[in-house]
């Protein structure tokens, strides 16, 4: 460790959550000067929140963010910043021309299959409908083991192709391990005990964690991985692992989104999002922001929608694939990574990992008590704030 200056200094690139998160922290415990650099025009990354001029809503600008978590600890520590309105998100789905509820649940199963089945029905139903897969390894293997054929291909198989762009077979089980089934009619979109969405959005969160005077945040300035950042006691980098070694063993796979944004009178769709689950149409689902925020009136509507596509040239990172051969060059940059001194890979990008809003929180904090430790006892930081399985 470099002990040039006094007082340490540290550079955090990125200004999203993770960064934010480890700024405060540090600046909180210790003694210490921290640059930020951010190479968008704002803060608080994709959970970047502001008010549409036309209508007056609060928009989240790279797709709605619904804070949720079943940690009391990380639901107390936003709302030290900004007061987050408790809500229960619904999701509706069309499918086969149909307006479902998803999650899966008792109502959507007796829609979709014109029954009245009582939860222990429906249990025993899907079960016959499920396939006998051991140890399911896939996205598919998963979905076919739990829900059966006919309701994979009516909600998962489509929009999951549109949305990572290959077939579900060759995607992780985790993701549909996020999504709950069940059989009855609690239609929450979340099994997490606190949800809710900011009165004033994402932003002021961020733009509170960093409001420290010896935090200096630089807008509009992108790391490049030539800059000299040798001056800094310890470097933390939140933006993507790739990028940071110049892409020198390829690309690590990642989806984007495009959002086509429409303006309209009143309440276009009724509620805040709907999945379009059926391949042939080319959007994945259609937001309307309004909806987010209940308490408050207006006139005009403002809905975005979403279509998913591969990341190339400077396309922002939005969802990290993680297929076989991306996991096997995420292995080639992490085993670089650790062999350099002084600086440390945190959040969703630089980690590659499909992190929730509170993940990426809570990690921010534990790995800010690492450092600490490690500063004061003259101890390594870690490159990495997990381990990659
Ligand atoms: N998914 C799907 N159909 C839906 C909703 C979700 O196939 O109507 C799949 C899709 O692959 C998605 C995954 O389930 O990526 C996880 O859904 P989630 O709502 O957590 O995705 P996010 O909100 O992060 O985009």
């Amino acid at each position: 460790m470099k002990a040039p200056y006094t007082i340490p200094r540290f550079l955090i690139i990125g200004a999203g959550f993770s960064g934010a998160v480890i700024a405060h922290e540090l600046a909180k415990s210790m003694e210490c000067e921290l640059d930020i650099w951010e190479e968008k025009l704002h803060v608080a990354g994709n959970c970047y929140t502001s008010r549409d001029e036309e209508t007056g809503i609060m928009v989240h600008r790279y797709g709605p963010h619904i804070f949720n978590t079943d940690k009391k600890e990380i639901w107390d520590y936003i709302n030290q910043f900004i007061q987050i309105k408790p809500i229960i998100h619904r999701v509706k789905a069309v499918a086969n021309g149909n307006v479902y509820s998803l999650p899966i649940n008792l109502h959507t199963i007796n829609q979709f299959f014109k029954k009245t089945f009582s939860p222990e029905e429906a249990k025993v139903f899907l079960q016959s409908q499920a396939e006998p897969i051991k140890d399911p390894k896939s996205f598919e293997e998963q979905a076919l083991s739990l829900i059966g054929r006919d309701l994979y291909k009516a909600f998962f198989y489509g929009y999951t192709k549109k949305q990572w762009g290959c077939e579900p077979s060759e995607l992780p089980a985790s993701i549909l391990k996020r999504l709950p089934v069940r059989f009855n009619y609690n239609d929450n979109y979340y099994n997490n005990e606190f949800s809710g969405i900011p009165i004033e959005g994402y932003t002021p969160f961020v733009e509170k964690l960093l409001n420290h005077k010896n935090v200096h945040v630089a807008l509009n300035r992108k790391f490049d991985p030539s800059d000299d950042i040798s001056n800094y006691n310890h470097v933390f980098y939140t933006g993507p692992i790739d990028a940071f070694f110049n892409y020198k063993h390829g690309r690590l796979g990642y989806r984007t989104v495009l959002f086509e944004p429409f303006v309209k009178e009143g309440d276009y769709q009724g509620t805040s999002v709907i999945n379009y689950c059926e391949e042939k149409v080319p959007f994945t689902r259609i937001t309307e922001h309004k909806h987010f925020t209940p308490w408050e009136n207006h006139e005009k509507t403002i809905c975005f929608k979403e279509f998913s596509k591969e990341t190339s040239g400077s396309d922002l990172p939005f969802y990290p694939k993680r297929l076989a051969k991306d996991k096997t060059l995420l292995y080639k940059y992490r085993e670089e990574a650790n062999s350099l001194e002084n600086i440390s890979f945190l959040g969703r990008l630089a980690t590659y990992r499909y992190m929730d809003m509170h993940h990426v929180i809570s990690e921010a904090i534990n790995f800010s008590k690492i450092v600490t430790s490690a500063f004061s006892s003259n101890k390594m930081i870690p490159a990495f704030p997990n381990e990659e399985k």
